[in-house]
């Protein structure tokens, strides 16, 4: 069976290849973060406080289902929209003035955020359920809400929801159309230490002697580095042992000639060879200053 396309997914390929493949098809799904996990929690407490609220005053109140929205009901609560290997959920419905084109009750859609601000992957999740909620009823809600954790509605346009998701659909989609995909490589990042897959990755990294476990190694680097056939750490080192005993011998015949001098005015200071060691773990350095 095709793994369905939810909105973490689509959130975690902005973050990390490996963390959206991960989601898709890893039947180990890692282990939550407490803060993410607490997160979560504020998120659903918050969601469900609103829905209360919500059935204290409009008469109109009804569990999603695809009947519901297309009869036109004014508020449908915890919708999973779907269609085609895609799953968004929204917790709020709102039934708004009009008919699609199609003649279809239009809707725009209210989300729950676990924070007082707002960030940009639950505004990316938000245009996700927007972009499902087109395809149900054949017309883009012109914006949504991202309710705060004090209160306050955050409105955010979505008319242009189809151009940012489809970019990042394509390449997963790719994916799940395919028998065997390729697991993207580990390359540690800033999304790491929340990642519930973070105790793999990491082990495997240092199992690999990974390049990215050398702080503000990018995936670009890599690429970089790879084109010159440079793999791991170890490999990297040895550039860094080369071009430093370079610089020591030159410091040194420098001196030898002209006699004491200060540092700043040598051809190869030690300031210069401090910055090689920039962003080497203190693991590394050891084995360049042999
Ligand atoms: S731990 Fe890091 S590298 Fe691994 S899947 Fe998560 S974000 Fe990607």
């Amino acid at each position: 069976m095709q793994p369905t396309i939810t909105s973490d997914v689509v959130v975690a390929s902005t973050q990390c290849p490996r963390k959206a493949y991960l989601f898709l098809f890893s039947p180990d799904k890692g282990i939550p973060h407490e803060y993410t996990a607490i997160l979560a929690q504020q998120r659903g407490e918050h969601q469900e406080r609103y829905i209360e609220g919500l059935k204290q005053t409009h008469a109109d109140v009804y569990p999603y289902t695809v009947e519901h929205l297309r009869t036109g009901r004014g508020v449908l609560l915890h919708a999973r929209l779907q269609a085609d290997g895609l799953e968004a959920e929204c917790g709020v419905l709102r039934r708004v003035e009009g008919l699609s084109p199609g003649g279809i009750p239009r809707y725009e859609p209210i989300t729950f955020a676990g924070t007082f601000s707002i960030t940009t992957e639950q505004k990316l999740a938000l245009s996700f359920v927007a972009y499902m909620l087109e395809r149900l009823q054949h017309t883009s809600p012109a914006a949504g809400k991202i309710m705060g954790l004090d209160g306050t509605a955050h409105t955010i346009k979505l008319d242009k929801s189809a151009t940012v998701l489809l970019p990042l659909l394509a390449p997963l989609q790719a994916w799940t159309a395919t028998d065997t995909p390729e697991r993207p490589p580990v390359i540690l990042n800033k999304h790491c230490p929340l990642c519930p897959f973070q105790q793999s990755c990491q082990a495997q990294a240092e199992q690999e002697d990974n390049l990215s476990l050398l702080h503000g190694v990018t995936a670009r680097d890599i690429r970089q580095y790879a084109k010159k056939g440079i793999f791991t750490v170890k490999q990297l080192s040895y550039l860094f042992k080369l071009r430093t005993l370079i610089g020591s011998r030159a410091l040194v015949a420098y001196d030898d000639v002209n006699g004491s001098s200060t540092a700043n005015n040598r051809p190869w200071s030690r300031q210069c060879t401090a910055r090689l060691f920039e962003g080497l773990t203190p693991v590394h350095v050891p084995i360049l200053s042999e």
